[in-house]
Order: structure tokens, then sequence, then C-alpha cells
């Protein structure tokens, strides 16, 4: 055998935020006092009413394979909310509920790409996009996007990067990892110029609820000319603090939802009964008490980064995630230990000051690191004392 592994997973990395969060997670359970600023999961625990509708679903036996695309009573309930929330007019048959909004991307890219298909990926872009889109046989189109202009896509931009051999143009926003939320004439701009070219719009909101001051708005709701081509993905991952229940949905026209069902009856079958239960009970519960904590903790992060040695850091105005550019660092010595990069650095900042952060060579963004504030203000406070620490001590 010359190769036992694929060359298709052969050439991917593993997720750089699983690998920091599953050694930081590691260190904790030896005791270690790491404060973990890897991983984008809410430190909330998931909302009472929620965690007992998956407690009912398994002592009342709703704990059997359901429809493959999820319950309808589910798929109802998502579609109310993406009509009265996001405007958006899904017919619960246009809606597919996957193990997590991960999957639900996945299952995109498969069902839509052929070898030879580009993908126009706005950098800095989440970690797993590229691998999702190179795993599907299709080439990721990295367009960067600077920190002048927000880290957003411009419609010149856009404009230049379509070609006939593009498939799908991705929009995350509130974006990870920099935070940055499109706003409404910006998303009408980008709008406008999708609108003369037969390309798919994957647009990923499942940071929709978390925006400080700014309004979240959905591409397809103000530019309903691209309803046929877009597909809209969310979760219960973030915004009902769910990451381990494993639930989230595509919203799309009918031959994608067909196509991303018929592979979803072969690869998965339905995604949790259970996590499906817990789901309808936390869309009818939603309450946003993680909002104004967010807020603050952003608030402190940022004021503190902005004043740290030769750290700058933009104001985000969504998610959970700070992007500061720590490359004025690049270079310096720690000790003995030279600091070439932003993974030398968050190595060196995870040993000696024990806090975990993510190199931006994950997000295509290499002169900074990400560090999620979805932990506690003292846990934020003490973190800052250590980073302050740490870069005095770069020479
Ligand atoms: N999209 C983005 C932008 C993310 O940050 C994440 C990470 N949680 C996901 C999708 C996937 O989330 P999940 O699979 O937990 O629903
Ligand atoms: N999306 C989160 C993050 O970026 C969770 C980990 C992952 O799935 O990548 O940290």
């Amino acid at each position: 055998m010359e190769h036992r592994i694929s060359t298709r997973v052969r050439d991917i990395a593993p997720s750089a935020t699983v690998s920091v969060d599953t050694k930081t997670k590691a260190l904790l359970k030896e005791g270690r006092p790491v404060i973990n600023m890897s991983v984008g999961e809410p430190d909330f625990d998931t909302p009472v009413a929620t965690a007992y509708a998956g407690i009912r679903a398994i002592v009342e036996g709703n704990t059997r394979y359901t429809a493959t695309t999820g319950t309808l009573e589910l798929r109802q309930a998502i579609a109310r909310k993406l009509m009265t929330e996001n405007g958006l007019q899904y017919a619960p048959e246009q809606i597919v509920v996957s193990s997590g909004a991960k999957h639900s991307l996945f299952n995109i890219f498969l069902a839509i790409c052929d070898p030879g298909d580009e993908v126009i990926l706005p950098a800095p872009y989440w970690v797993s996009y590229p691998e999702q889109i190179r795993l599907a046989g299709a080439t990721p189109v990295v367009v960067d996007c600077s920190e002048a202009a927000g880290f957003k896509l411009t419609p010149q931009q856009l404009e230049q990067a379509i070609t006939p051999r593009t498939k799908a143009v991705l929009l995350n926003s509130p974006s990870n990892p920099t935070g940055a939320v499109y706003h409404r004439e910006e998303l009408v701009a980008l709008g406008h110029v999708l609108e003369r070219h037969d390309v798919f719009v994957v647009t990923d909101e499942i940071y929709e609820k978390l925006v400080y001051d700014v309004e979240h708005l959905s591409i397809a709701a103000l530019v309903p000319e691209l309803m046929p081509r877009t597909i809209v993905v969310n979760g219960f991952s973030k915004a009902f603090a769910m990451t381990g229940w494993r639930l989230g949905y595509m919203a799309g026209p009918t031959d994608v939802v067909k196509a991303v069902a018929s592979l979803q009856s072969h690869a998965t079958g339905n995604p949790s009964s259970i996590s499906q239960a817990a789901g309808v009970v936390a869309l009818a519960t939603y309450e946003d008490r993680m909002v104004r904590m967010f807020r603050q903790r952003r608030d402190v992060l940022v004021s503190a980064l902005q004043a740290m040695d030769g750290v700058t850091c933009a104001l985000p105005e969504g998610a959970f995630y700070v992007f500061p550019n720590v490359s004025a660092h690049f270079g310096k010595r720690l000790g003995e230990q030279a600091i070439p990069n932003a993974v030398a650095f968050c190595e060196a900042l995870l040993e000696d000051e024990l806090v975990a952060a993510v190199p931006g060579d994950a997000f295509g963004a290499p002169n900074h690191i990400r560090l999620s504030y979805a932990t506690s203000l003292e846990q934020i406070e003490t973190a800052i004392e250590r980073m302050s620490r740490f870069v005095r001590k770069l020479h």
C-alpha cells in the first residue's frame, strides 16, 4: 500500500480551533490554571427548560429515528423563526436539520460543488470553510479583506473574484474570527453584484444573536432576487449554548435541499432525536440574557488590548471573538525562545502565561491571533494581566 490514507483527507489539516481547545482542556484536567480563550463556545449552560426538554425526550421514549431532515415540528419552528426574525420565507420542506452547523455546511459544499468549481471565501475566514470546500473537490478562492475595510468583502473585490467557474460565495456575518458585521448598505451592494452572476450565496448566520449596537441582516431578505440561489446556515450552538447537542440547520432552494437530504440519508441519517426535541423548546424560550454580558466583556478586553505594547485591535460589532494584530512582536524573543510568527506567539503565551489563543494562520490572517471572550469577566481580567506581562517580557 503506497498510501494508507486517501489524498482527499491527507491534504487537509486538522481543525486548529478544535486542536488548541483539546490541548487546553487536557492541561485544565491536569490541574494547570489555563484560561481558555481558544474555542468559540459559550461559557453558559444550556437553558434549563431546553435541557429538561432533552431529558423528557429520553424518558418519554422520543429516542428513535426521526425523518432524515429533522422532525416536522422542529422544521416548522425553524421556518417560523426564519420568517419572523430574518424576513425569510421558507417552507418546512426547504429546511434540513443536521448534527451542527458544521455538518450543514459540509453537506452544502458536497451537494453543490464539483471538481474545478470555485468558492469565493473572504478572509479572515472560519478555519473549517477552506477544508470543507477542498473535501468537496472544489477550490477555495480566498479574497483578503483588509483590516482597514473592517475585514469585510467589498463589491469591487467580489466582482473581481467571480469567474465562470465560481459556484458559490460564502458570507459569514457576524464573522468568526473577526466579529465583523455587514451593514445594510454593504449587503445590498454585494447583493447587486451577485444579482448579475448566477452563483450560490452560502450565508452562515450562526452568530446572528450576538450583535452589539448593530442589526443582524440576512442578504436574501434585502435582495429577494437572490432567494432562489441563497442557502442560509444557522444553528443552536452559540445563541442557545448548545455546542455539545450538535444541532444546526440549512434552508435553501428545493433542489439543493433535496440533494442535501439525500446525502444526509446515507451519511448520518437524522440528527439526534433528543437534541431536536430540545431545539423546539430552545426556539420557543429564547432569552437574550447573554448579549449584555458579552458586550461588557468585549469592551473590557478590547480596551485592554488597545493599551497593550505592540498590539492593535479593532472593536468588533458581533460574535464573541477579538482579532488583535500582534505582528509587531514577530522577530522578538521570550528568553532564548524565538517568536517568529503567530503560531510561536500563541504557543509561548500558552506555555509561559497559560492563556490559550488561536493563531491567525488558521483563519488566513497570520498577523493576528484570535481570542474568544466567551469566558467569565474574571477570567478575562486575569488573562489581560497575563498577556500584558507576556508582551512586556518579549525583547
Ligand atoms: N460556523 C461558524 C462561523 C462557526 O464559528 C462554527 C463553530 N461553532 C460553526 C459554523 C459550527 O457550529 P456547530 O457545528 O457547533 O453548529
Ligand atoms: N466554531 C468554534 C471555533 O471556531 C468552535 C470550534 C470549531 O468547531 O471550530 O472555535
